[in-house]
């Protein structure tokens, strides 16, 4: 028993991209003597089980998971798949603040038992606002964790700026075609020389009643002023954005990059302990073995990236074209409408020159001395984690914070080169030469690895994002 140590109670928003690096979070705290319960919903702890030894879990020490109901019947996301997002976040709003106040009860009932400590604190993704009510009703400190960029997070408070302004709602679907994306943004401080294209694609409505709108000013409004957040981001990355949400919002711990922070975490039980809700195949990282270095692209659009055929086949001979190496990872459901199936005339190209999987241990395979280049959806984990391993990037943003995160990864850091929409195999062959093999992919694969060190800079003891982790729990998590 270990009855002195403070209980943090740690709850994702119930997708990959959340859970990941909440976990990354939830290590951290851990080493720093926490006792830590992980709330996943019914659905995704059930995946988890599935795609890992039985015992994988057990003889956790001072750690546990625990599950809710998301609210969803079975069809709304059935079996291995990712679960409908927008339906997700409905049942949010509606159905979670009940279970996880039972959920706190029973922690607390087990504490009076002497099994576990009492909970002293929540961290909460930030779009589980439910988690206020349950905080105050317990009289408990809550910090908000957002998984995504600090611009990510200034746009989204800005949402409003935007209506005002008239920018959005496009007055039509040909606005999204006809150069008006183009338009500077020039209404946010701290988004200089943004164009709108660069902002979340949530901004891309065209009916003024878009439910999506309520939806983020209410997102939005729980970013109070006096809220505590913590950042998988540091003051350095992101340090025009930061400086200026920091005047607004004075409890913000910018504490990222996490990967580059656990990698220089002292090992223990827990660090390899992961959250990836599907099978990981590792057989790769075996073929990456006999491959020389920086030798190989990796090429993976996430957990929610969604494609036509089409598209992916132009991914695909794209590639083949190149004539480099390449790891490419296709979840099964990555393809709308239904299973892949590539040409023999295809395989036959690529002989042993590309490996396919369909999920891997994603930073595992980016610090592997084999890998080059990664060919990436931008999602803010494999943003950062490709930083966090020096690695250089192809980018082909598709949703949410994506083209953001593409914006910054191409002109602010110039770490990447940006793949069009509308994506052509000449082109896929043409950008992934110039990453593996030509002056350009020489230049952003220094300015990666110097990043790289920055983010170990930022996170080792006297760092920025360490000095902000230390603040945060005796500021909030302690008090
Ligand atoms: N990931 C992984 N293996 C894969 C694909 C993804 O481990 O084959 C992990 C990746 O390391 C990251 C997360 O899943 O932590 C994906 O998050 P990201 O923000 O990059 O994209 P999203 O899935 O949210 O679009």
């Amino acid at each position: 028993m270990s009855d002195s140590k403070p209980h943090a109670v740690l709850i994702p928003s119930p997708v990959q991209g959340h859970i990941n690096p909440l976990l990354k979070l939830a290590k951290l705290l851990h080493l720093r003597g926490f006792h830590i319960t992980f709330v996943n919903t019914e659905y995704n702890h059930k995946r988890l089980l599935k795609s890992r030894a039985p015992n994988a879990f057990d003889d956790l020490t001072d750690f546990s998971f625990e599950t809710i109901p998301d609210g969803l019947t079975p069809t709304d996301g059935d079996g291995d798949v990712s679960q409908d997002i927008y339906a997700l976040c409905k049942s949010i709003r509606k159905n979670f603040l009940q279970p996880f106040r039972e959920l706190l009860a029973r922690l607390n009932d087990s504490a009076t038992s002497g099994l576990i400590p009492p909970v002293t604190c929540i961290v909460s993704d930030i779009t589980m606002s439910f988690t206020i009510q349950a905080a105050e009703e317990l009289s408990l400190p809550l910090v908000f964790f957002n998984p995504a960029s600090a611009c990510m997070f200034l746009t989204c408070i800005h949402f409003s700026t935007l209506l005002d302004k008239g920018l959005i709602p496009l007055k039509d679907k040909s606005y999204l075609t006809n150069g008006y994306l183009d338009t500077k943004v020039d209404c946010i401080p701290g988004l200089e020389n943004f164009r709108l294209k660069d902002l979340p694609d949530f901004i891309r409505i065209t009916d003024p009643n878009d439910s999506i709108i309520e939806f983020i000013i209410e997102g939005a409004g729980t970013a109070h002023k006096d809220s505590a957040f913590i950042f998988n981001t540091s003051d350095e990355l992101e340090k025009d954005v930061i400086n200026v949400l920091s005047t607004k919002f004075p409890s913000i711990y910018a504490i990222g990059p996490l990967s580059s922070f656990l990698n220089q975490s002292p090992q223990n039980h827990l660090a390899s302990l992961s959250t990836n809700l599907w099978k990981e195949d590792t057989k790769c990282l075996d073929w990456l073995e006999s491959k020389e270095p920086r030798s190989v692209v990796y090429v993976n659009f996430g957990s929610t990236t969604v494609m036509t055929t089409e598209k992916l086949l132009e991914f695909a001979w794209g590639l083949a074209n190149s004539k480099q190496h390449f790891l490419w990872i296709i979840r099964p459901d990555l393809v709308i409408g239904g299973s892949l199936v590539l040409s023999s005339e295809f395989k036959n190209e690529i002989s042993d020159r590309g490996l396919i999987a369909g999920w891997c241990p994603q930073e595992q395979v980016l610090n592997h001395p084999s890998i080059g280049g990664f060919l990436t959806h931008c999602g803010w984990n494999s943003t950062t984690e490709s930083i966090c391993a020096g690695v250089p990037m192809l980018c082909w943003p598709f949703i949410a914070d994506q083209p953001t995160n593409c914006r910054i990864i191409c002109n602010e850091w110039e770490i990447g080169m940006e793949v069009d929409t509308n994506v052509k195999r000449e082109e896929v062959e043409k950008l992934v030469n110039e990453l593996m093999v030509g002056e350009n992919g020489k230049k952003m694969r220094q300015k990666a690895i110097e990043l790289k060190k920055k983010a170990e800079e930022d996170t080792r003891p006297g760092g920025c994002s360490y000095i902000n982790l230390e603040k945060v729990i005796k500021e909030v998590l302690l008090k």
